[in-house]
């Protein structure tokens, strides 16, 4: 390509976000922000454009693009700012991005990341909870636009660099009799079981190896966090859910491995930075320098490798059985997650309440085949409605 790619940053104030920003003013001949968007941290985005000058960039709401594009003229910036889903949706597809890093957290994702993906962009996929709501649909608009699919979470960045490029073709085309997902345990991998009742969402977000958004940190404690992404491996490599196996590694060095029927088993490795991922999802089929510093292995020493406890995790049982229930169960899955994750967050519920809300969705609404975005968008409303009756009911 001649010129920088331009590049979209959705939720460019996250903690992807900033790493991809990170990444990318490395290599400033190679890429050029077009578009960033935030939610909530206004200026810390407006901070952000004034060092990358992109020629959008996109918030929450009518009076917040008013007061950034006030603030950004102010400062002599160009600088467009939009608002909203349609301003989301309109940076994704434009013509003039070449691609597109999908790092909103949650369900808002959807829109924006489908968007990209239909306009056949180049698409870094941070946001699993897109491919857990809509697999089906999202792969199949993958396959119509011809965009280029790249996951940047670390485990599936891992397996996608552990792969022949052929696997598309199926897995047992290539060889492949397993995926060995990788986990930390994250912070309650040791905690009594009974003191899981006590924990508190500074003590959930405070991860041993990885330093993340709030809501995936909760998930990582869940272990919720592993169950989503078996389901967006399961889409992601075209496996079935009993082909990925979850092993519990607590120094995340290894970030998943890739076992063939000759007995190999592939692993990628690094320290837990996810500039990594970001860098080789950029470059991809290159390799740039991410500024993650070379991994000392005689720092860490040994590697250790655990089973997971269902009984600790039921989370992990849970986004199981939806990833073999299919249909809208992986959506359900999802929205009373992000409800009680949030719940969770504000004080109002206890840890352990989170799985229970889950499990009484899943078990109160039928789960049915995906047929159009109208179903998934359907059961992602139903489900967090009956997590919110759940809430009203149970909740402080
Ligand atoms: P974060 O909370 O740090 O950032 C989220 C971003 O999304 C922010 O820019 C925020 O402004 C924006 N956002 C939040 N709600 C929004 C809404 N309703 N509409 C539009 N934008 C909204 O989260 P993160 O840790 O950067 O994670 C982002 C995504 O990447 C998640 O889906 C997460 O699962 C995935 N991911 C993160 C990591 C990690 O190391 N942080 C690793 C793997 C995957
Ligand atoms: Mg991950």
């Amino acid at each position: 390509m001649s010129h920088p790619q331009r590049i979209t940053v959705l939720g460019a104030t996250g903690s992807i976000g900033l790493s991809t920003l990170d990444v990318i003013a490395r290599h400033p001949e190679r890429y050029q922000v077009f578009a960033l968007s935030g939610f909530s941290r206004l200026g810390e985005l407006e901070q952000l454009c004034l060092k990358h000058r992109p020629q959008f960039a996109v918030v929450a709401d009518a009076d917040a693009a008013r007061v950034l594009q006030g603030g950004l003229q102010a400062a002599g910036l160009a600088t467009r700012v939009l608002w909203g889903e349609a301003g989301l949706c309109e940076i994704s597809a434009h013509p003039d991005v070449d691609a597109v890093m999908a790092a909103i957290v949650g369900a808002a994702g959807l829109q924006p990341t489908l968007a990209a993906v239909e306009a056949g962009k180049k698409v870094l996929l941070a946001n699993k909870e897109a491919l857990v709501m809509s697999g089906a649909l999202f792969m199949q608009a993958v396959r119509k636009s011809g965009a280029v699919l790249l996951p940047i979470d670390s485990e599936h960045n891992a397996i996608f660099q552990c792969l022949p490029g052929d696997y598309a073709r199926g897995l047992p085309a290539v060889g492949v009799r397993r995926i060995l997902l990788t986990a930390s345990g994250g912070p309650f991998r040791e905690t009594p079981l009974a003191d899981l009742e006590h924990v508190s969402p500074e003590q959930a977000c405070a991860h041993p190896n990885w330093s993340m958004g709030r809501k995936i940190s909760v998930d990582s404690a869940s272990m919720m966090n592993k169950g989503l992404e078996l389901i967006e491996a399961c889409w992601l490599f075209d496996a079935r859910p009993a082909q990925v196996e979850v092993v519990i590694h607590p120094q995340s060095v290894i970030h998943s491995l890739v076992d063939y029927v000759d007995g190999s088993v592939l692993a990628q490795m690094g320290n837990p930075d996810m500039r990594t991922p970001i860098a080789h999802a950029l470059a991809w089929p290159q390799r740039i320098d991410s500024g993650v510093p070379p991994l000392d292995l005689f720092a860490v020493a040994r590697l250790d490798f655990q089973r997971p406890d269902e009984q600790r995790f039921p989370c992990l049982r849970l986004a199981r059985q939806a990833a073999e229930a299919g249909g809208t169960a992986p959506a359900m899955l999802n929205a009373a997650n992000e409800v009680a994750v949030a719940a969770f967050l504000e004080r109002r519920i206890r840890f352990p309440e989170i799985a229970g809300i889950i499990d009484e969705v899943l078990n109160l609404e039928a789960t049915v085949p995906v047929g159009s975005l109208e179903s998934v968008l359907q059961a992602d409303a139903r489900a967090r409605s009956l997590a919110g009756e759940w809430l009203n009911r149970h909740g402080r």
